[in-house]
């Protein structure tokens, strides 16, 4: 399947093992993986945030509950909402999920926003689980045709010792540990030591027990900087 597939599977399988209640995908674009994450039925709450807002209104109609949705007997316990916000910025209404996806945005941003995402999403936002998945440049020369990055809205794209700097800083200053992974393998016989061709780390929050999160004290600044866009 398509890398991106690959990615978006990786991440309903991590959900299917894990059944998080509440869970958050950043840059979400198009919302194509919060259509098909609302399948899931220990789903409760189900964000959506990106930046630009014409891209996640496009298809965010597509959300609205179909009538075999309803043949899931848990069903009418999912709410999504869609806000356009950056992830740079905290919003109170974000804080306490069970799990935070990032697929293929960091790379989106300069690295001064990535320390603030850093402290939004690991130091503001404290989920149980974040999965962070990213270019890894050590396979692009496997890429057929490719100069420069891969897409041309990209900042930067990281080596895995580069992903691993950062990280293994962010597991060190916010308690979380990592797992790294990545999806798209090089055919066999090429190069195979150059690692996956989308890196993921897989981030669990240290000294959290039943893999749900408990309610937040109150000293949460009350922030609310994103404009809710959708809720259903
Ligand atoms: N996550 C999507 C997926 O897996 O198909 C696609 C990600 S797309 C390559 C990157 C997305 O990140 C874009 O929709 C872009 O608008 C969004 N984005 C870029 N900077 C952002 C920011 N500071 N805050 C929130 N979203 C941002």
């Amino acid at each position: 399947p398509p890398l991106h597939r690959q990615r978006h599977q990786f991440v309903i399988d991590f959900v299917k093992r894990n059944k998080p209640k509440k869970v958050v995908d950043l840059g979400c674009s198009e919302c194509s993986l919060l259509q098909k994450l609302k399948f899931h039925r220990e789903v409760e709450l189900l964000v959506g945030v990106d930046i630009n807002g014409t891209t996640v209104k496009k298809k965010m109609h597509r959300l609205v509950p179909i009538s075999t949705d309803y043949l899931q007997p848990s069903y009418d316990q999912l709410r999504i909402e869609l806000y356009q916000g950056s992830v740079t910025q905290k919003d109170a209404r974000l804080r306490g999920f069970d799990l935070v996806t990032s697929i293929e945005l960091i790379e989106h941003l300069t690295l001064a926003d990535v320390k603030s995402f850093s402290e939004v999403v690991f130091g503001y936002m404290t989920p149980v689980a974040v999965i962070v998945s990213t270019p890894n440049s050590e396979f692009n020369p496997l890429l057929p045709g490719l100069v420069g990055f891969r897409h041309s809205d990209h900042k930067f794209e990281w080596t895995r010792a580069e992903f691993r700097s950062w990280y293994s800083m962010v597991c060190l200053e916010f308690g979380y540990e990592v797992e790294f992974t990545g999806v798209g393998q090089a055919p066999s016989g090429q190069q195979e030591g150059v690692g996956f061709c989308s890196q993921i780390g897989v981030f669990r929050r240290r000294g959290v027990r039943d893999g749900c999160n408990m309610v937040l004290g109150d000293d949460a600044e009350d922030v609310f900087s994103y404009t809710l866009l959708y809720s259903i």
